[in-house]
Protein backbone atom coordinates (compact mmCIF):
# COMPACT_ATOMS: atom_id res chain seq x y z
CA UNK A 1 0.00 0.00 0.00
CA UNK A 2 2.88 2.38 0.68
CA UNK A 3 4.27 2.31 -2.27
CA UNK A 4 1.61 3.02 -4.30
CA UNK A 5 2.67 5.96 -6.14
CA UNK A 6 -0.88 7.70 -4.21
CA UNK A 7 0.10 7.34 -0.82
CA UNK A 8 3.90 7.89 -1.53
CA UNK A 9 2.49 11.41 -2.83
CA UNK A 10 -0.46 12.24 -0.16
CA UNK A 11 2.28 11.43 2.85
CA UNK A 12 5.04 12.91 0.66
CA UNK A 13 2.60 16.09 1.14
CA UNK A 14 1.85 15.25 4.69
CA UNK A 15 5.43 14.98 6.04
CA UNK A 16 6.56 18.15 4.20
CA UNK A 17 3.85 20.60 4.34
CA UNK A 18 3.53 19.39 8.21
CA UNK A 19 7.49 19.62 9.09
CA UNK A 20 7.40 23.06 7.43
CA UNK A 21 4.89 24.38 9.70
CA UNK A 22 6.70 23.39 12.63
CA UNK A 23 9.50 24.71 11.75
CA UNK A 24 8.28 27.91 10.63
CA UNK A 25 6.22 28.16 13.65
CA UNK A 26 9.21 27.73 15.82
CA UNK A 27 11.43 30.18 14.00
CA UNK A 28 8.46 32.79 13.75
CA UNK A 29 8.05 31.90 17.92
CA UNK A 30 11.96 32.61 18.42
CA UNK A 31 12.06 35.24 15.98
CA UNK A 32 9.25 37.58 17.98
CA UNK A 33 9.42 36.11 21.32
CA UNK A 34 11.62 39.25 22.53
CA UNK A 35 9.18 41.54 20.61
CA UNK A 36 5.73 39.85 22.35
CA UNK A 37 7.38 40.19 25.80
CA UNK A 38 8.22 43.49 24.85
CA UNK A 39 5.01 44.17 23.98
CA UNK A 40 3.52 42.50 27.23
CA UNK A 41 5.68 44.13 29.66
CA UNK A 42 4.68 47.86 28.23
CA UNK A 43 1.25 47.17 28.95
CA UNK A 44 1.69 45.89 32.91
CA UNK A 45 3.92 48.57 33.23
CA UNK A 46 1.94 51.06 32.08
CA UNK A 47 -1.04 49.48 33.97
CA UNK A 48 1.75 49.46 36.80
CA UNK A 49 2.31 52.99 36.89
CA UNK A 50 -1.50 53.96 36.38
CA UNK A 51 -2.00 52.73 39.71
CA UNK A 52 1.01 54.06 41.27
CA UNK A 53 -0.41 57.72 40.29
CA UNK A 54 -3.65 56.84 41.99
CA UNK A 55 -2.28 55.85 44.72
CA UNK A 56 0.32 59.05 44.81
CA UNK A 57 -2.30 61.50 43.90
CA UNK A 58 -5.67 60.07 45.86
CA UNK A 59 -6.17 59.63 49.64
CA UNK A 60 -5.40 56.09 50.43
CA UNK A 61 -9.16 55.08 50.75
CA UNK A 62 -10.55 57.13 47.71
CA UNK A 63 -7.44 54.86 45.66
CA UNK A 64 -8.30 51.41 47.17
CA UNK A 65 -11.82 51.39 45.97
CA UNK A 66 -11.13 53.14 42.66
CA UNK A 67 -8.47 50.42 41.52
CA UNK A 68 -10.46 47.88 42.81
CA UNK A 69 -13.49 48.64 41.21
CA UNK A 70 -10.88 49.30 37.77
CA UNK A 71 -11.95 46.81 34.79
CA UNK A 72 -8.52 46.00 33.43
CA UNK A 73 -8.43 43.50 37.49
CA UNK A 74 -10.36 41.40 34.81
CA UNK A 75 -6.90 40.74 33.10
CA UNK A 76 -4.64 41.56 36.27
CA UNK A 77 -3.80 40.31 39.30
CA UNK A 78 -2.18 42.70 41.34
CA UNK A 79 -0.63 42.30 45.05
CA UNK A 80 0.55 44.83 47.29
CA UNK A 81 2.81 44.12 50.34
CA UNK A 82 3.62 46.69 53.31
CA UNK A 83 6.26 47.02 55.22
CA UNK A 84 4.34 44.94 58.28
CA UNK A 85 4.35 42.28 55.87
CA UNK A 86 0.32 42.61 55.66
CA UNK A 87 -1.26 41.81 52.01
CA UNK A 88 -4.04 43.53 49.89
CA UNK A 89 -5.03 42.03 46.63
CA UNK A 90 -6.77 43.26 43.67
CA UNK A 91 -8.69 41.26 41.03
CA UNK A 92 -9.71 37.92 41.45
CA UNK A 93 -7.29 35.00 41.40
CA UNK A 94 -10.47 32.89 38.91
CA UNK A 95 -8.63 29.53 38.86
CA UNK A 96 -5.47 31.34 37.92
CA UNK A 97 -2.18 30.77 39.59
CA UNK A 98 -0.16 33.49 41.01
CA UNK A 99 3.55 33.42 40.72
CA UNK A 100 5.37 32.97 43.90
CA UNK A 101 6.87 36.16 45.01
CA UNK A 102 9.70 35.93 47.52
CA UNK A 103 10.19 38.13 50.85
CA UNK A 104 13.61 39.40 49.08
CA UNK A 105 11.51 40.42 46.24
CA UNK A 106 9.55 42.28 48.32
CA UNK A 107 12.04 44.00 50.79
CA UNK A 108 13.67 45.03 47.23
CA UNK A 109 11.03 46.63 45.84
CA UNK A 110 9.77 48.40 49.66
CA UNK A 111 13.71 49.78 48.97
CA UNK A 112 12.35 51.11 45.65
CA UNK A 113 14.07 49.00 42.98
CA UNK A 114 11.43 47.77 39.96
CA UNK A 115 11.80 44.35 40.35
CA UNK A 116 10.84 42.38 36.87
CA UNK A 117 10.67 38.38 36.40
CA UNK A 118 9.95 36.52 33.47
CA UNK A 119 10.31 32.83 32.70
CA UNK A 120 11.85 32.30 28.86
CA UNK A 121 9.88 32.02 26.43
CA UNK A 122 6.50 34.00 26.13
CA UNK A 123 5.56 33.46 29.59
CA UNK A 124 3.51 35.05 32.34
CA UNK A 125 5.51 38.40 33.76
CA UNK A 126 5.83 39.64 37.53
CA UNK A 127 5.94 43.11 37.97
CA UNK A 128 7.13 44.72 41.20
CA UNK A 129 6.93 48.19 41.78
CA UNK A 130 7.51 50.84 44.80
CA UNK A 131 4.45 52.73 45.64
CA UNK A 132 4.48 55.43 48.33
CA UNK A 133 1.19 55.74 50.25
CA UNK A 134 0.04 58.51 53.05
CA UNK A 135 0.64 55.43 55.43
CA UNK A 136 3.74 54.55 54.22
CA UNK A 137 5.66 52.08 51.20
CA UNK A 138 4.32 49.58 49.63
CA UNK A 139 5.17 47.11 47.15
CA UNK A 140 3.06 46.02 44.39
CA UNK A 141 3.34 43.07 42.26
CA UNK A 142 1.54 42.66 39.04
CA UNK A 143 1.06 39.82 36.45
CA UNK A 144 -1.29 39.08 33.66
CA UNK A 145 -4.50 36.28 34.61
CA UNK A 146 -6.10 36.30 31.14
CA UNK A 147 -3.85 35.40 28.42
CA UNK A 148 -2.34 37.92 27.01
CA UNK A 149 -2.85 39.00 23.34
CA UNK A 150 0.18 37.15 22.42
CA UNK A 151 -0.20 33.90 23.75
CA UNK A 152 -3.56 34.11 21.98
CA UNK A 153 -2.32 35.04 18.81
CA UNK A 154 -0.20 31.85 19.15
CA UNK A 155 -3.18 29.64 20.19
CA UNK A 156 -5.00 30.87 17.03
CA UNK A 157 -1.63 30.17 15.32
CA UNK A 158 -2.07 26.49 16.65
CA UNK A 159 -5.68 26.33 15.21
CA UNK A 160 -5.09 27.75 12.33
CA UNK A 161 -2.55 24.85 11.57
CA UNK A 162 -4.32 22.00 12.75
CA UNK A 163 -7.56 23.76 10.25
CA UNK A 164 -4.69 23.95 7.10
CA UNK A 165 -3.00 20.83 7.49
CA UNK A 166 -6.94 19.18 7.51
CA UNK A 167 -8.37 20.99 4.86
CA UNK A 168 -5.14 20.84 2.82
CA UNK A 169 -4.73 16.88 3.43
CA UNK A 170 -8.40 16.49 2.19
CA UNK A 171 -7.54 18.19 -1.04
CA UNK A 172 -4.10 16.69 -1.47
CA UNK A 173 -6.29 13.63 -1.44
CA UNK A 174 -8.20 14.67 -4.16
CA UNK A 175 -5.53 16.26 -6.26
CA UNK A 176 -2.83 12.55 -6.19
CA UNK A 177 -5.59 11.22 -7.91
CA UNK A 178 -5.38 13.55 -10.43
CA UNK A 179 -1.77 13.11 -10.48
CA UNK A 180 -1.60 9.52 -10.07
CA UNK A 181 -4.47 9.04 -12.61
CA UNK A 182 -1.87 9.52 -16.22
CA UNK A 183 0.85 7.74 -14.67
CA UNK A 184 -2.16 4.21 -14.25
CA UNK A 185 -3.31 4.96 -17.75
CA UNK A 186 0.91 4.95 -18.99
CA UNK A 187 1.65 1.54 -16.70
CA UNK A 188 -1.78 -0.15 -18.23
CA UNK A 189 -0.66 0.98 -22.03
CA UNK A 190 2.65 -0.41 -21.02
CA UNK A 191 1.35 -3.68 -20.16
CA UNK A 192 -0.51 -4.03 -22.66
CA UNK A 193 2.00 -3.13 -25.30
CA UNK A 194 4.47 -5.94 -23.59
CA UNK A 195 1.58 -8.60 -24.11
CA UNK A 196 1.87 -7.91 -28.42
CA UNK A 197 -1.24 -5.16 -28.23
CA UNK A 198 -0.33 -2.00 -29.90
CA UNK A 199 -3.41 -0.63 -30.43
CA UNK A 200 -3.33 1.35 -27.00
CA UNK A 201 -5.57 5.06 -26.87
CA UNK A 202 -3.82 6.84 -23.77
CA UNK A 203 -6.07 9.81 -23.97
CA UNK A 204 -3.65 12.15 -21.78
CA UNK A 205 -4.47 15.70 -22.28
CA UNK A 206 -2.09 17.27 -19.75
CA UNK A 207 0.53 19.44 -20.60
CA UNK A 208 3.93 19.99 -19.17
CA UNK A 209 6.40 16.96 -18.00
CA UNK A 210 3.42 14.15 -18.19
CA UNK A 211 1.93 15.34 -21.45
CA UNK A 212 5.36 15.52 -22.61
CA UNK A 213 5.69 11.92 -21.10
CA UNK A 214 2.63 10.65 -22.91
CA UNK A 215 3.25 12.36 -26.39
CA UNK A 216 6.76 10.15 -26.20
CA UNK A 217 4.84 7.46 -25.29
CA UNK A 218 2.39 7.58 -27.94
CA UNK A 219 5.29 8.31 -30.56
CA UNK A 220 6.56 5.02 -29.40
CA UNK A 221 3.88 3.28 -29.66
CA UNK A 222 3.42 4.09 -32.95
CA UNK A 223 7.15 3.46 -33.65
CA UNK A 224 6.51 0.24 -32.48
CA UNK A 225 3.23 -0.35 -34.24
CA UNK A 226 5.49 0.05 -37.34
CA UNK A 227 8.54 -2.18 -36.51
CA UNK A 228 5.67 -5.03 -35.84
CA UNK A 229 3.90 -4.20 -39.17
CA UNK A 230 7.34 -4.52 -40.83
CA UNK A 231 8.20 -8.40 -39.26
CA UNK A 232 5.03 -9.35 -40.31
CA UNK A 233 5.96 -8.17 -43.62
CA UNK A 234 9.28 -9.31 -43.52
CA UNK A 235 8.11 -13.24 -41.96
CA UNK A 236 5.33 -13.01 -44.82
CA UNK A 237 7.94 -12.26 -47.82
CA UNK A 238 10.55 -14.28 -46.94
CA UNK A 239 8.39 -17.18 -46.68
CA UNK A 240 7.10 -16.42 -49.68
CA UNK A 241 10.23 -16.39 -51.20
CA UNK A 242 11.43 -19.47 -50.03
CA UNK A 243 8.12 -20.95 -50.91
CA UNK A 244 8.00 -20.54 -54.82
CA UNK A 245 11.51 -22.10 -55.21
CA UNK A 246 10.95 -24.84 -52.57
CA UNK A 247 7.86 -25.92 -54.40
CA UNK A 248 9.80 -26.15 -57.98
CA UNK A 249 12.64 -28.24 -56.38
CA UNK A 250 10.17 -30.72 -54.70
CA UNK A 251 8.13 -30.75 -57.90
CA UNK A 252 10.97 -31.28 -59.72
CA UNK A 253 12.30 -33.91 -57.36
CA UNK A 254 9.11 -35.68 -57.49
CA UNK A 255 8.96 -35.73 -61.55
CA UNK A 256 12.49 -37.43 -61.32
CA UNK A 257 12.00 -40.05 -59.14
CA UNK A 258 9.62 -41.62 -61.93
CA UNK A 259 11.05 -44.13 -64.53
CA UNK A 260 9.84 -43.47 -67.72
CA UNK A 261 11.60 -39.48 -67.76
CA UNK A 262 13.76 -39.09 -70.42
CA UNK A 263 17.55 -38.58 -70.60
CA UNK A 264 17.44 -34.82 -72.25
CA UNK A 265 13.78 -33.65 -69.83
CA UNK A 266 16.09 -35.80 -66.42
CA UNK A 267 18.64 -33.35 -67.17
CA UNK A 268 16.17 -30.37 -67.44
CA UNK A 269 14.72 -30.82 -64.52
CA UNK A 270 18.12 -30.75 -62.87
CA UNK A 271 18.77 -27.78 -64.50
CA UNK A 272 16.04 -25.92 -62.85
CA UNK A 273 16.55 -27.92 -59.08
CA UNK A 274 20.40 -26.54 -59.29
CA UNK A 275 18.87 -22.33 -60.16
CA UNK A 276 16.28 -22.58 -57.95
CA UNK A 277 18.64 -23.91 -55.23
CA UNK A 278 21.08 -21.06 -56.38
CA UNK A 279 18.44 -18.41 -56.12
CA UNK A 280 17.88 -19.73 -52.34
CA UNK A 281 21.27 -19.63 -51.98
CA UNK A 282 21.31 -16.03 -53.16
CA UNK A 283 18.33 -14.76 -51.17
CA UNK A 284 19.73 -16.15 -48.05
CA UNK A 285 23.21 -14.48 -49.17
CA UNK A 286 21.42 -10.88 -49.51
CA UNK A 287 19.37 -11.34 -46.50
CA UNK A 288 22.44 -11.86 -44.30
CA UNK A 289 24.10 -9.23 -46.45
CA UNK A 290 21.47 -6.61 -45.48
CA UNK A 291 21.29 -7.34 -41.83
CA UNK A 292 25.15 -6.89 -41.38
CA UNK A 293 24.68 -3.92 -42.77
CA UNK A 294 22.18 -3.04 -40.52
CA UNK A 295 23.13 -3.43 -37.56
CA UNK A 296 26.27 -1.60 -38.45
CA UNK A 297 28.31 -4.74 -36.69
CA UNK A 298 30.79 -4.79 -39.33
CA UNK A 299 32.87 -1.07 -39.28
CA UNK A 300 34.05 -0.01 -43.11
CA UNK A 301 37.13 -1.32 -44.05
CA UNK A 302 38.14 2.03 -45.48
CA UNK A 303 40.63 2.60 -48.19
CA UNK A 304 41.21 5.04 -51.61
CA UNK A 305 39.56 3.74 -54.53
CA UNK A 306 39.76 4.68 -58.02
CA UNK A 307 36.13 5.35 -58.41
CA UNK A 308 35.95 5.15 -62.45
CA UNK A 309 38.43 2.40 -62.36
CA UNK A 310 36.05 0.45 -60.09
CA UNK A 311 33.28 1.29 -62.07
CA UNK A 312 34.70 -0.15 -65.33
CA UNK A 313 35.90 -3.89 -63.70
CA UNK A 314 32.40 -3.72 -62.00
CA UNK A 315 31.10 -3.80 -66.03
CA UNK A 316 33.76 -5.99 -66.87
CA UNK A 317 33.00 -8.45 -64.28
CA UNK A 318 29.40 -8.96 -65.27
CA UNK A 319 29.78 -8.74 -69.02
CA UNK A 320 28.00 -12.14 -69.68
CA UNK A 321 24.56 -10.88 -68.64
CA UNK A 322 25.24 -7.65 -71.18
CA UNK A 323 27.67 -8.98 -74.05
CA UNK A 324 25.11 -11.60 -75.24
CA UNK A 325 22.34 -8.98 -75.49
CA UNK A 326 23.58 -6.85 -77.53
CA UNK A 327 23.53 -3.96 -74.60
CA UNK A 328 25.84 -0.93 -75.62
CA UNK A 329 27.68 1.75 -72.54
CA UNK A 330 28.29 4.85 -72.86
CA UNK A 331 31.08 5.77 -70.14
CA UNK A 332 32.02 9.29 -69.30
CA UNK A 333 33.87 8.13 -66.22
CA UNK A 334 36.06 11.50 -65.00
CA UNK A 335 39.08 9.71 -62.40
CA UNK A 336 37.99 10.62 -58.96
CA UNK A 337 39.95 9.01 -55.97
CA UNK A 338 37.94 8.63 -52.75
CA UNK A 339 38.44 6.77 -49.06
CA UNK A 340 35.50 4.07 -49.36
CA UNK A 341 34.51 0.53 -48.59
CA UNK A 342 36.00 -1.12 -51.77
CA UNK A 343 34.12 -4.07 -51.66
CA UNK A 344 30.92 -2.65 -50.24
CA UNK A 345 30.94 0.09 -52.86
CA UNK A 346 31.47 -2.78 -55.84
CA UNK A 347 28.73 -3.96 -55.02
CA UNK A 348 26.92 -1.00 -55.40
CA UNK A 349 27.77 -0.42 -59.13
CA UNK A 350 26.78 -4.53 -59.30
CA UNK A 351 23.65 -4.23 -58.54
CA UNK A 352 22.57 -0.96 -60.04
CA UNK A 353 24.06 -1.97 -63.29
CA UNK A 354 22.95 -5.30 -62.34
CA UNK A 355 19.41 -3.84 -62.68
CA UNK A 356 19.88 -1.38 -65.82
CA UNK A 357 20.87 -4.97 -67.85
CA UNK A 358 18.03 -7.31 -66.50
CA UNK A 359 15.29 -4.63 -67.36
CA UNK A 360 16.70 -3.42 -70.55
CA UNK A 361 15.37 -4.73 -74.15
CA UNK A 362 18.34 -6.25 -76.15
CA UNK A 363 20.11 -4.12 -77.75
CA UNK A 364 20.17 -0.86 -75.00
CA UNK A 365 21.95 1.36 -74.25
CA UNK A 366 23.41 1.91 -70.36
CA UNK A 367 25.48 5.60 -70.21
CA UNK A 368 27.30 5.78 -66.83
CA UNK A 369 28.51 9.25 -65.73
CA UNK A 370 30.99 10.53 -62.88
CA UNK A 371 30.49 14.17 -61.83
CA UNK A 372 32.18 16.15 -58.91
CA UNK A 373 31.67 18.97 -57.04
CA UNK A 374 33.47 20.44 -53.88
CA UNK A 375 31.91 18.36 -51.61
CA UNK A 376 30.41 15.68 -53.55
CA UNK A 377 30.84 13.01 -56.17
CA UNK A 378 27.80 12.46 -58.52
CA UNK A 379 27.51 8.81 -60.15
CA UNK A 380 24.57 8.62 -62.53
CA UNK A 381 23.72 5.36 -64.56
CA UNK A 382 20.80 5.34 -67.07
CA UNK A 383 19.02 2.87 -68.81
CA UNK A 384 16.77 2.70 -71.86
CA UNK A 385 14.93 0.09 -69.81
CA UNK A 386 11.56 -0.57 -69.02
CA UNK A 387 11.14 1.82 -66.51
CA UNK A 388 9.33 2.32 -63.16
CA UNK A 389 5.79 3.82 -62.23
CA UNK A 390 5.94 6.87 -60.65
CA UNK A 391 4.06 5.23 -57.52
CA UNK A 392 6.54 2.81 -56.87
CA UNK A 393 9.61 5.18 -57.49
CA UNK A 394 9.78 5.73 -53.28
CA UNK A 395 9.70 2.16 -52.64
CA UNK A 396 11.69 0.47 -54.17
CA UNK A 397 14.66 0.44 -51.72
CA UNK A 398 12.37 -1.29 -49.54
CA UNK A 399 13.07 -4.92 -48.77
CA UNK A 400 11.41 -7.52 -51.10
CA UNK A 401 9.74 -4.73 -53.17
CA UNK A 402 9.81 -5.66 -56.95
CA UNK A 403 7.50 -3.07 -58.74
CA UNK A 404 5.63 -4.98 -61.07
CA UNK A 405 5.18 -8.24 -59.56
CA UNK A 406 3.78 -9.92 -63.02
CA UNK A 407 7.17 -9.27 -64.15
CA UNK A 408 8.82 -11.02 -61.16
CA UNK A 409 9.21 -14.37 -63.04
CA UNK A 410 10.97 -13.05 -66.38
CA UNK A 411 13.25 -10.83 -64.48
CA UNK A 412 13.90 -12.60 -61.63
CA UNK A 413 15.87 -11.69 -58.66
CA UNK A 414 14.17 -11.39 -54.35
CA UNK A 415 13.97 -7.26 -54.09
CA UNK A 416 16.92 -7.16 -52.06
CA UNK A 417 19.43 -5.69 -54.38
CA UNK A 418 18.73 -1.98 -54.19
CA UNK A 419 17.93 -1.81 -49.98
CA UNK A 420 21.41 -3.37 -50.09
CA UNK A 421 22.37 -0.99 -52.15
CA UNK A 422 20.62 2.19 -50.12
CA UNK A 423 22.75 0.68 -46.88
CA UNK A 424 25.65 0.64 -48.01
CA UNK A 425 25.47 4.37 -49.57
CA UNK A 426 23.72 5.35 -46.49
CA UNK A 427 27.02 3.56 -44.26
CA UNK A 428 29.20 5.91 -46.67
CA UNK A 429 27.17 9.11 -45.66
CA UNK A 430 25.80 9.69 -48.93
CA UNK A 431 22.23 9.62 -50.60
CA UNK A 432 20.10 7.56 -53.91
CA UNK A 433 18.02 8.89 -55.71
CA UNK A 434 15.86 7.45 -58.86
CA UNK A 435 14.71 8.88 -62.05
CA UNK A 436 12.38 7.10 -63.77
CA UNK A 437 9.85 7.46 -66.91
CA UNK A 438 7.87 4.35 -67.54
CA UNK A 439 8.52 2.82 -70.92
CA UNK A 440 11.52 4.94 -71.58
CA UNK A 441 14.05 4.66 -69.02
CA UNK A 442 15.51 4.51 -65.69
CA UNK A 443 18.37 6.79 -63.87
CA UNK A 444 20.34 6.11 -60.53
CA UNK A 445 22.03 9.08 -59.31
CA UNK A 446 24.38 8.05 -56.32
CA UNK A 447 25.73 10.82 -54.60
CA UNK A 448 28.81 10.36 -52.18
CA UNK A 449 30.77 13.12 -49.70
CA UNK A 450 34.73 13.45 -51.01
CA UNK A 451 36.35 12.01 -47.53
CA UNK A 452 40.40 12.71 -47.47
CA UNK A 453 41.55 9.76 -48.83
CA UNK A 454 43.53 7.18 -46.90
CA UNK A 455 46.28 5.71 -47.81
P1 LIG B 1 15.48 -7.15 -57.74
O1 LIG B 1 16.36 -8.20 -57.18
O2 LIG B 1 14.08 -7.56 -57.91
O3 LIG B 1 16.06 -6.47 -58.92
P2 LIG B 1 15.99 -4.65 -56.49
O4 LIG B 1 15.91 -4.28 -55.07
O5 LIG B 1 17.33 -4.53 -57.13
O6 LIG B 1 15.40 -6.07 -56.58
O7 LIG B 1 14.98 -3.75 -57.27
C1 LIG B 1 13.69 -3.62 -56.80
C2 LIG B 1 12.71 -3.36 -57.94
O8 LIG B 1 12.94 -2.07 -58.48
C3 LIG B 1 12.89 -4.30 -59.09
O9 LIG B 1 12.15 -5.48 -58.90
C4 LIG B 1 12.34 -3.49 -60.24
O10 LIG B 1 10.93 -3.59 -60.30
C5 LIG B 1 12.69 -2.07 -59.88
N1 LIG B 1 13.92 -1.60 -60.58
C6 LIG B 1 15.13 -1.44 -60.05
N2 LIG B 1 16.00 -0.96 -60.98
C7 LIG B 1 15.29 -0.82 -62.12
C8 LIG B 1 15.61 -0.36 -63.44
N3 LIG B 1 16.84 0.04 -63.80
N4 LIG B 1 14.63 -0.33 -64.35
C9 LIG B 1 13.39 -0.74 -64.04
N5 LIG B 1 13.01 -1.18 -62.81
C10 LIG B 1 13.96 -1.22 -61.86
Amino acid sequence: MIRSLYTRVVLTFLVSVIGGTVIAFLVATWAFEDELNNNLQVTLHDFGQDIVRIFETFPLHDADSFVSEMKQLNSYYVRMYDESGQLQIYGAINGHEPLHVTDEQVKKVLAGEVVQFQTNGINPILLGLPLKTEVGKKAMFLERRTPSSSSFLSMWTYQFMIYSLSAGSLLILVAAMFVVRPIKKLTQATKRIAGGDFNVKLNIKQKGELGTLARSFEEMMYNLQQLEQMRREFVTNVSHEVQSPLTSISGYALALKQVDVADHERSRYLDIIIAEAARMSKMSDSLLKLSLLESQSQPLQLATCSLDEQIRRAIIAIQPQWSARSIRFELHLKAVRLAADHDLLNQVWTNIIGNSIKFSEDGGVISISIKQDSKHVIIQISDTGIGIPLEDQKRIFERFFKADRSHSRKYDGSGLGLAIVKQIVLLHQGDIQVESDPGQGTTTIVTLPITTPVD
